[in-house]
């Protein structure tokens, strides 16, 4: 079933609203492949901006960390958050300095989370965390003891209020630059994983699993070879 678009007036794309998109599949799309996001939020009337990682599941992201967190005390302590994920898609090089850009897409979410304080959330919440960045790795790891649960805060934030960026395609100079003899175009920028590094300790006879010899980033980056 097609999910709701999350648009609102708060996350209305102002600046180039043509490359604004308030699908929940694009949202979800890049919400699945980045890695990390950025919190924003104010304590004491001090804005901060702090990069963690996230999963999502279904309708809900998720964020951890240690409870003594300041990020995630404020982000619980019932006011709004703003959190925004980037990939970065390539870099765009026009004749102008003024025209240099940046291919992109990138989601910015609005609300208020909550903490997450039901066992069976807790811990499909940790599953999420955990295969988002490593698919597979949750069911081959010692699962988490009522211990390591207890010293762990899960948020939770609704995927309500949000929007997606997306710049694709070469640079946009003025029609009199483009005869310049300047050398124009995109340089793409991709996430790439390197062969893994066995711990130092590592038994031997303990074998690499095929999901981590065969890890890859997922990319649903398409490339398109004009400006759009
Ligand atoms: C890798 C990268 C590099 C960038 N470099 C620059 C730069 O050098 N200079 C610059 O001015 N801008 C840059 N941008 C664009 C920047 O993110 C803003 O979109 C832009 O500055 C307009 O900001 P605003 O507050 O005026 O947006 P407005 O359009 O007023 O924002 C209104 C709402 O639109 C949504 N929105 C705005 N921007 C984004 C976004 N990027 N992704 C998702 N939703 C968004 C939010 O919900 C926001 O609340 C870059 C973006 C990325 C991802």
């Amino acid at each position: 079933m097609r999910k709701r678009p999350a648009a609102s007036p708060r996350t209305q794309v102002r600046r180039h609203p043509e490359r604004a998109d308030y699908d929940r599949t694009s949202i979800d799309a890049i919400l699945d492949e980045a890695l990390i996001c950025h919190i924003g939020f104010v304590v004491e009337e001090v804005p901060w901006v702090m990069p963690t990682m996230y999963a999502r599941m279904g309708d809900i992201l998720y964020v951890h960390g240690s409870p003594v967190s300041r990020m995630l005390r404020a982000a619980a302590g019932g006011a709004d958050v703003c959190i925004t994920v980037t990939l970065l898609d390539g870099l765009v090089l026009a004749r102008s300095v003024f025209h240099h850009s940046m291919n992109y897409r990138s989601v910015v979410l609005v609300g208020r989370p909550q903490d997450v304080t039901e066992t069976e959330e807790k811990m499909a919440a940790f599953k999420a965390l955990v295969d988002h960045v490593v698919p597979g790795r949750w069911e081959d790891s010692r699962q988490p003891t009522t211990k390591e649960l207890k010293a762990t805060k899960v948020l939770r934030l609704d995927i309500r209020e949000a929007s997606c960026k997306l710049r694709s395609g070469g640079p946009e100079d003025p029609s009199a630059d483009v005869e310049l003899p300047i050398w124009a175009g995109v340089i793409p920028v991709t996430n790439q994983v390197g062969d893994p590094i066995p711990s130092l300790d590592l038994p031997s006879g303990v074998e690499l699993p095929a999901y981590i010899s065969h890890y890859r980033r997922p990319s649903r980056l398409q490339r398109t070879p004009s400006s759009e």
